[in-house]
């Protein structure tokens, strides 16, 4: 039984078909597991005057949702690697502002998408992460960086429609109010913009869920240049699903916009964009390009990300209020990724998480 898996509500099912118990069990689980932070079940004291069932119940439990195996702070944002069983990597990072911290999770290690200015993409997909595996690094946030990690953005590697069922119930498994108790409205998931992913998301009830699209482009010939995903879903379908969205009032959706200098910020680009996103209640994050090894891009200097920055607000697009280095880097995914791979792994720990 993966334990992350599952609902407080999933538990109690759980219990009742395999072992015939109910829900005074599933609290003094959820008390160490989420409580006291403490993935040993046999060192809870509930679970100790559970005779027999204590015995068969630590026996077929899972905890174990990979290694951290490395860490690297820098300028308040602090990101971390989570080695699988199988060998793969993935990478998440934890940001502190100013009443809270939010952690970036990925979602797949490697990812299929191949937008051109993304590390992750030159792995191309491994494999899906499982539910376990996301909510285990929301899970080693709030266990190393306390109950103040609040907010959850599904922005990491990979795209997380692409792995539909497992973001859906990790999203599920880290709102449960009994559990880590993330509300719904601090969560925001980043897609490139996968219709069928879209509809569902939007068919399965989750409006309390903040969407963002990785936009980056202001055309559709740039746009299928640069995401490849775009000829399957071109801008003007996606801007249609949007305005049908069913969005909460006063809502916006964010509209993650990655800067890359002399390729999509022109002054055509501002003007395209700003028709674009006219009626939509959409806010940019504009991200300058972060560049990894082998880039085919340059980042933009300060000064070319506040011309275009300044030039779409002449031509009244809603940007976000500037950002700081470290929110720039869990803007819009395709700006993290790569380092999994690529950190000298240390001897081995005995901590699973930090
Ligand atoms: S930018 Fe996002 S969707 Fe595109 S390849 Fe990278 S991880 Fe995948």
């Amino acid at each position: 039984m993966k334990i992350f898996e599952l609902t407080y509500e999933n538990l109690v099912e759980e219990l009742a078909r395999k072992y015939g118990k109910g829900e005074y069990h599933a609290t003094a689980i959820f008390r160490q597991l989420y409580g006291r932070m403490n993935t040993d079940m046999a060192a809870s004291q509930d679970m100790a005057a559970s005779g027999e069932f204590a015995s068969l119940f630590c026996r077929a439990v899972e905890t174990e949702t990979g290694r951290v195996v490395r860490k690297k702070e820098q300028e308040g944002v602090v990101k971390f690697v989570t080695r699988f069983s199988d060998g793969l990597s993935v990478e998440s990072v934890v940001i502190s502002m100013v009443r809270h911290k939010t952690v970036c999770v990925s979602t797949q290690a490697g990812c299929r998408m191949g937008c051109r200015f993304c590390e992750t993409a030159k792995e191309g997909l491994s494999r899906n992460l499982t539910v376990q595996e996301i909510v285990g690094q929301v899970y080693a946030a709030r266990k190393n960086f306390g109950s103040d990690v609040r907010n959850i953005v599904f922005m990491g590697m990979g795209e997380p429609f692409d792995n539909y069922d497992n973001v859906i119930q990790s999203i599920n498994v880290v709102s449960d109010q009994r559990g880590l108790d993330i509300a719904r409205r601090r969560i925001t998931v980043s897609t490139a913009g996968l219709e069928a992913g879209l509809k569902k998301f939007a068919a399965d009830g989750m409006p309390h869920v903040k969407l963002a699209i990785s936009l980056n482009a202001s055309n559709d010939r740039l746009r299928s240049e640069l995401m490849p995903v775009n000829r399957a879903f071109p801008m003007d379908k996606l801007r249609k699903l949007l305005l049908g969205y069913p969005l909460k009032k006063k809502d916006t959706f964010m509209i993650a916009y990655v800067q890359i200098p002399g390729v999509n910020d022109r002054p055509e680009h501002v003007l395209e964009l700003a028709q674009y996103l006219a009626l939509l209640p959409a806010k940019v994050n504009l991200i300058p390009f972060n560049p990894g090894t082998d880039s085919l891009y340059r980042p933009p200097t300060a000064k070319e990300t506040e011309t275009f920055r300044d030039l779409l607000i002449e031509k009244r697009v809603n940007i976000q209020k500037r950002t700081t280095k470290g929110k720039d880097l869990m803007a819009a995914c395709g700006q993290l990724g790569g380092e999994a791979g690529q950190w000298e792994l240390p001897g081995p720990s005995n901590n699973k998480i930090l």
